[in-house]
């Protein structure tokens, strides 16, 4: 379980998150949802301990998460930005998690095959990143975090520069892997289709707030306030 408890965050002066509460249950898919510069990579980046939180807290099954490792958090993340290791191959790229934590050659290589195979990856297996275009980039990222089987998984607009048909896969993928793994995912995206698809429940976020979270049918017949209601595209 995750929680978030009256967590801001301020760069310098400027007030980016407002004293945000938000709760994720264990096994959950929850997608964070609302337009650019709401704060939503902010708020992913404090989750995953990259980011200091300015007031509030963040917890894990109760625990403070500042000042858990990284092991104990057991955290997968894909970044918008893709952040690749940039001197190693995608093969490399995907199985770096996987030395690390010393899982076997075999099931090393049963799995990086998978996820090249799934992710259309295998022509460009043994390019390092600066030799893949953009949407190959965002699915090596991709594979990254989904061939770790962490408990916790963020994902950062992950679908956001990959094409049509593969997104459906992709979407797909990332389906099987939570159910399979049990994995509580927080999903960010500002795309209102993707939301209402792949969320258990959807958090609605504007100007460093959350403005709902419910069901994606809730929030789409009941939308709270004018502001979820247009971002959802609820009848007027
Ligand atoms: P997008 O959908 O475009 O990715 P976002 O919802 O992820 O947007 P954030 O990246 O969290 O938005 O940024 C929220 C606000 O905080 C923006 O106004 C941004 O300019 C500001 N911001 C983010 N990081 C920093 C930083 N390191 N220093 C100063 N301001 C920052
Ligand atoms: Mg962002």
């Amino acid at each position: 379980k995750i929680e978030l408890k009256a967590v801001s965050k301020n760069f310098k002066k400027t007030k980016i998150i407002k004293e945000m509460d938000l709760l994720v249950n264990p096994g959950e898919f929850l997608v964070l949802l609302g337009p650019s510069g709401c704060g939503k990579s902010t708020t992913l980046r404090m989750i995953a301990g990259l980011e200091s939180v300015s007031a509030g807290e963040v917890l894990f099954d109760g625990k403070n998460a500042q000042k858990m490792t990284s092991l104990q958090k057991n955290i997968a993340m894909v970044f918008q930005d893709y952040a690749l290791y940039p001197n190693m191959t995608v093969s490399q790229n995907l199985e770096y998690a996987l030395k690390v934590h010393k899982v076997e050659v075999d099931v090393r290589k049963q799995r990086i095959n998978k996820i090249l195979k799934t992710l259309d990856l295998i022509k460009v297996a043994n390019n390092y990143p600066s030799q893949l275009s953009g949407g190959q980039k965002q699915r090596t990222a991709l594979g990254r975090g989904m061939i770790k089987q962490s408990r916790l998984f963020l994902l950062d607009e992950p679908l956001s520069n990959i094409d049509v048909q593969l997104r459906e896969k992709a979407r797909d993928e990332i389906q099987y892997i939570h159910q399979q793994n049990q994995q509580t995912i927080i999903y960010v995206t500002h795309d209102q289709t993707e939301a209402m698809a792949l969320g258990d429940r959807i958090a609605v976020m504007d100007n460093g707030k959350i403005q709902m979270v419910a069901t994606p049918d809730e929030i789409y017949n009941h939308p709270r306030n004018l502001f979820v209601a247009k971002f959802i595209g609820s009848p007027q």
